[in-house]
């Protein structure tokens, strides 16, 4: 069998079938740890998306009506088979992103506490009643599907996120479109027989491959409602813009720049530890990975590198078939090349290079988009590795003297997504969580992704749009609230005219 034979040809999945791309424009799918494309998906027109947003159109009056007992019921049926294959959707994940089997399997569980979440639809759809708030009228709010919803992921968590951005819109009673990573669309397009399975109804759940062109049809159709994006700072706010100047309702989460507070009373080989996995691991590629420490003090900062810098020289970087790797590759060459260049302009901007990702063998030997684990010290706000999000596996230590000094640095970043403290200092902790302008904050927990039941969402430039991702919030970013007053009179009551305002 020739290498072409073994490349896949994907589709998308519309009103419950798969359907072929007509576009004949493809994008390739690596498996990143090998270097080799494994996939063809299809980049739908602008016209293939419109079909299908009419088939979801169509669909959603139907599951709109449909008790939410039995809406729920699919769900539960959805849940059990996640768990069911498990390991099939784990290779996939493996084999698309590159993340090791145990963290492909950790975000499937994260991707479980949305469902979770979701099957609690109906509590979260309760509404408020108010008898009698005048002459024989009962006033009551409920929370009404919003239709047809666009939903558009990242590559970096191929399952966790379709499921953390669909599966409450599902259940609450809309008809969803997702558009997948182009880079990682074969774990999406398993999730499709996986609802298929539940006896979701067709033309329910739909996903669109593509790019550009197809988002921009969602952003712009005006049977679409509301848009739930996750991806990069630039192109969430475009989304928003976009989104918003066409009437829809729109959440836009955008990347992160994370930092880890280190004060000087901290147990610093258990914060190196912890710092280790929350800033390395999938290869840096996490919107709550850790991006850099800021040690308070001179001489935290010189014991902590010390210590990181001879754990990091222990670190396994590889494909994930072979055991003990720590984590993969990045997602394409043209990622790892974007890496590069950033250590590169680091040195340029005299950081001082501790550890060198791009001295790791398999950077060098292998054909997959490996980089090492990089350190670079003494970087300082206005240099390139200090304000960007880098997405791979090059971390940053910044110098402050005081815990007041790294609050107003970080508060000073244009990102807000995440940030944690290691202390053993409660007075200090608390003084950082008052103080500090993120929207999610860790006390001695390295990555403070919070669980599905509370709200996920950063600040600042890290989140556009009102609405977050997990928790009671998104169930109302989903919904829309009607109020109604209703009166009804026995036959021996009379309603008389009034030409005033209506008051109680
Ligand atoms: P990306 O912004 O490149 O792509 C995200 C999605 O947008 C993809 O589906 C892609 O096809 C689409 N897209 C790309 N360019 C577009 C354009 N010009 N117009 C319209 N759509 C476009 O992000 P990525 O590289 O896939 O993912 C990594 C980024 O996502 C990182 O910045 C990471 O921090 C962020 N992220 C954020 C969160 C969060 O919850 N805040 C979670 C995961 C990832």
């Amino acid at each position: 069998m020739t290498v072409e034979q073994k490349v896949q040809q994907l589709h998308h999945y519309v009103n419950g079938e798969k359907v072929a791309g007509k576009s004949g424009n493809y994008a390739s799918v690596y498996n990143p740890s090998k270097g080799e494309e494994i996939a063809r998906v299809p980049l739908a027109t602008r016209e293939e998306v419109s079909e299908a947003i009419a088939t979801a159109k169509a669909a959603f009056k139907g599951w709109r009506n449909t008790s939410v007992g039995k809406r729920v019921e699919i769900l539960h049926r959805f849940r059990q088979l996640l768990v069911e294959n498990e390991q099939e959707l784990t290779e996939l994940i493996c084999t698309e992103s590159g993340k090791t089997r145990e963290d492909a399997k950790g975000e499937i569980t994260r991707g479980l506490e949305s469902v979770d979440m979701a099957i609690a639809a109906p509590q979260m759809l309760k509404g408020e009643y108010s008898v009698n708030v005048g002459g024989h009228i009962n006033a009551f709010s409920r929370k009404d599907a919003l239709g047809v919803v666009g939903t558009i992921a990242p590559f970096n968590f191929p399952v966790m996120v379709p499921l953390a951005i669909t599966s409450m819109a599902v259940a609450v009673g809309n008809a969803v479109i997702l558009k997948p990573s182009e880079k990682v669309p074969m774990s999406a397009l398993f999730l499709c027989e996986l609802w298929e399975k539940a006896g979701l109804p067709k033309g329910v759940w739909t996903v669109i491959n593509g790019g550009k062109e197809a988002v921009d049809e969602l952003l712009e159709n005006k049977d679409v409602q509301a848009i739930s994006f996750v991806g990069s700072t630039p192109i969430a706010e475009y989304i928003y813009a976009t989104g918003t100047k066409h009437g829809k309702r729109v959440a836009a989460f955008g990347g992160g720049k994370n930092f880890m507070v280190i004060m000087p009373d901290a147990d610093l080989e258990q914060t190196a530890n912890a710092f280790l996995g929350a800033a390395y691991g999938a290869a840096s590629q996490r919107c709550m990975a850790i991006s850099g420490a800021i040690p308070v003090g001179e001489d935290t900062a010189n014991r902590f590198v010390a210590i990181l810098k001879e754990k990091i020289s222990q670190l396994k970087v590889g494909d994930y078939q072979e055991a003990g790797v720590d984590f993969g590759p990045v997602i394409t060459q043209q990622s790892k090349d974007v890496v590069i260049e950033s250590i590169e302009r680091a040195i340029s901007e005299s950081a001082e290079v501790v550890v060198d990702g791009r001295d790791w063998d398999i950077v060098k030997e292998s054909k997959g988009f490996f980089v090492g684990p990089t350190l670079l010290d003494h970087v300082q706000p206005g240099m390139h590795a200090y304000e960007q999000e880098v997405f791979g596996p090059v971390r940053i230590v910044t110098r402050v003297s005081t815990l007041q000094e790294a609050i107003d640095l970080i508060n000073a970043h244009e990102l807000g997504n995440g940030v944690t403290i290691f202390t053993n200092n409660g007075g200090a902790a608390r003084h950082f969580e008052d103080e500090i302008d993120v929207g999610m904050v860790g006390v001695n927990v390295p990555i403070p992704i919070p669980v599905g039941y509370h709200n996920f969402g950063g600040f600042k430039r890290s989140k556009f749009g009102e609405g977050h991702m997990f928790g009671p919030d998104q169930a109302r970013f989903f919904t829309k609230t009607k109020t109604i007053s209703e009166k009804w009179l026995t036959a021996d009551e009379h309603a008389t005219t009034a030409f005033s305002f209506p008051s109680n």
